[in-house]
């Protein structure tokens, strides 16, 4: 399997595009990324095996045993970047499933409203209103009482609830970004 495109790309990036080996830096000499260890010799294409080298020590990296303390150095690094990669996707995950989490609770409330035993009716795309309130900072309690009060409230059509309910949200999110700024200001002021 070659390396990609994009893995060059953060490869040179990641090491600050500058050879590893010698220190030379774009554009004074042309950057390629190498294998530490040679695919021939099973290298593999992951980060941890790439860096950035010039191309004289490209060609003559042949020399250098992969066991060498520079070639450790590198792979000890690049090992880090490897981690700290693997990290970030996890923190990622992480606010998937908080994501996920405030919208099945939204679900379980809304879905408890019943009228001639059903719910109302949620638009294709109630998954991305949960997603944009949350990341708005909407608490979940507040998300919770207004799907009570958009459910309770008298003469609302049973298929303009989402709507009603979404309105109250838009109108709480306004709510505690003015309290925000509020806050800001009296700590600007020195209060
Ligand atoms: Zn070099």
């Amino acid at each position: 399997m070659a390396v990609t495109k994009r893995m060059r790309f953060e490869i040179l990036r990641r090491d600050n595009h500058a050879c590893r080996y010698c220190g030379a830096t774009a554009p004074d000499v042309k950057l390629t990324v190498d294998h530490v260890l040679p695919v021939a010799l099973g290298g593999s294409d992951e980060p941890a095996n790439l860096v950035a080298a010039c191309q004289p020590c490209n060609a003559g990296k042949s020399a250098t045993a992969p066991d060498s303390p520079i070639v450790a150095a590198v792979s000890d690094d690049a090992l880090r970047w490897a981690n700290a990669l693997l990290e970030a996707a996890l923190i990622q995950e992480a606010a998937i499933d908080a994501r996920n989490h405030f919208a099945r609770r939204f679900r379980d409330a809304w879905d408890g409203w019943l009228y001639d035993g059903e719910p109302a009716p949620l638009p294709a795309d109630w998954r991305q209103s949960m997603g944009r309130f949350r990341s708005l900072g909407l608490p979940f309690g507040v998300m919770r009482e207004a799907v009570d009060a958009a459910a309770a409230k008298p003469g609302v059509r049973w298929d303009k609830r989402f709507n009603y309910f979404c309105g109250i949200c838009w109108r709480k999110i306004e709510e505690i970004q003015h309290s925000a700024r509020d806050l800001i200001a009296t700590e600007d002021s020195g209060l």
